[in-house]
């Protein structure tokens, strides 16, 4: 049997635990906290085939400067003289290119679709309740540059296979009564669908433990044991841990954890907050995006989580009240009941989302040390694509055929 360790307990290195005993490994998750402590606990929990755009995309890096310019914008780069920021923002212009963006698409929908089905098949086994549901998801415009963005894009997912069906506000209200939409119009993309990341990254754990994964919390992952072309052990806060391979799911940390192995994975932490309301008095059964105002609007039980902004700011959790303020009220602007002094009321959470120039993960084995595994750099999506993630892991680890083509999601790519 195989003895895997996985470096990061966030929904990545959960799926990745999950997928490798499901196959027969042995398998221990270090975390340097709480399980789920990173990204993976409180963000909108949107799984979106419909974000088959990268981040690194034509018009990202105008718009982003545009942004840069407003204190309030969704879009935030602190400046400092950095030159892992500089060589990362110089990285991402490269990337952002029409061919390159035209090659990322298929790969992000051919994962997240089947990332979808994978989240079929974990909803469905016992105890595994967390808030999973097929509803869909509404983009909804409140401008007419909205508008013609948001049916731009939906041209394109109409293209690729994706369902996306153009709404004017009565057809809004018709498939969403109980919501008073003030926005314009919107599209509806009935094939995504969305669930509670905290009930995910708990039940989860609970499952996989109960299947023999070994869990080493609040000890964190500080340097490797190495042989010729490969690893023999992690050293942790806790002692030493070997392995036959190894698993890189630490989050935006992951450029950190394997700097001793001079490694080049370029990431920023993309700082992000959600705050979450319990009982509000509009409770959609959709989860929606605000086009213009980049914010998801996410139902979570009896509670509305309201999530957005990305500021690449460091490793810097703290919150931004102004931003948070922004976030809120643009709010109104799309949806009436719901006034940002109500909303204020709600609980605030900031995340990092591990960033990557070219917006796709990085996912195989390293060439200089061929059993570490990548499995980071998921950005905006981390918790639509953690299942297939950890499939893939998997399929790794077996010397198995991989089901997704990983030619663009080599860990190497940047060296
Ligand atoms: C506001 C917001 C909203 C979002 N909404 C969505 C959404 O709707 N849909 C979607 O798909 N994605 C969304 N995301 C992105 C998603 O949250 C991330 O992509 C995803 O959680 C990344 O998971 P991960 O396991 O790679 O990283 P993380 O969850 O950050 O896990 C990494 C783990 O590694 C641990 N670690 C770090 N260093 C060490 C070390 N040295 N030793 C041991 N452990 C270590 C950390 O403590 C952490 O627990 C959102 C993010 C934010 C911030």
């Amino acid at each position: 049997m195989k003895n895997i360790l996985v470096i990061g307990g966030g929904a990545v290195g959960l799926c990745a635990a999950h997928s490798l005993r499901a196959s027969g490994c042995s398998v221990t998750v270090v975390e340097r906290g709480e399980i789920g402590e990173g990204a993976s606990l409180h963000n909108a929990g949107l799984i979106v085939p419909s974000h088959f755009v990268p981040l690194a995309a034509p018009g990202m890096v105008m718009l982003g400067l545009r942004w840069m310019l407003r204190p309030d914008s969704p879009f935030y780069i602190k400046p400092r003289l950095d030159p892992d920021l500089l060589t990362w923002l110089w990285q991402f212009a490269q990337a952002s290119t029409s061919g390159r963006t035209e090659r990322a698409i298929p790969l992000l929908r051919d994962m997240s679709i089947a990332s979808l089905a994978l989240y079929d098949e974990l909803a469905s086994m016992p105890g595994m309740e967390f808030g999973f549901r097929r509803n869909g998801l509404l983009m909804l415009f409140r401008t007419g540059h909205g508008r013609e963005g948001s049916l731009g894009m939906a041209r394109q997912a109409s293209n690729i296979g994706i369902e996306a069906r153009v709404l004017d506000r009565d057809g809004l209200q018709e498939i969403e009564p109980g919501v008073s939409f003030t926005a314009l119009g919107g599209v509806y993309y009935p094939g995504d669908a969305h669930m509670t990341p905290a009930l995910f990254v708990d039940r989860l754990r609970a499952h996989v433990e109960k299947e023999g994964v070994r869990f080493v919390s609040s000890t964190r992952v500080t340097g490797f044991v190495t042989r010729p072309s490969g690893i023999t052990a992690v050293t942790t806060t806790g002692g030493t841990y070997a392995a036959d391979e190894f698993v890189l799911a630490g989050g935006a940390w992951s450029p950190l954890i394997v700097r001793s192995l001079r490694l080049q994975i370029p990431m920023q932490p993309g700082k992000g907050y959600s705050v979450t309301v319990r009982n509000p008095p509009v409770l959609p059964r959709i989860p929606m995006l605000l086009e213009e105002a980049r914010v998801a609007v996410t139902p979570m039980g009896d509670r509305l989580r309201l999530s957005g902004t990305m500021e690449l700011a460091g490793f810097d959790t703290s919150i931004n009240a102004r931003r948070v303020r922004a976030l809120l009220g643009s709010v109104p602007a799309y949806l009436g009941g719901l006034g940002a002094r109500l909303l204020e009321k709600g609980e605030i959470w900031a995340g990092l989302r591990p960033c990557t120039p070219d917006g796709l993960p990085f996912i195989g084995r390293f060439r200089n040390y061929d059993n570490l595994i990548a499995a980071t750099g998921h950005a905006m999506v981390g918790m639509s694509l953690a299942p297939i993630t950890g499939k893939l892991v998997a399929e790794i680890v077996h010397g198995r055929v991989p089901s997704i083509d990983l030619h663009l999601l080599r860990p190497d790519r940047y060296r």
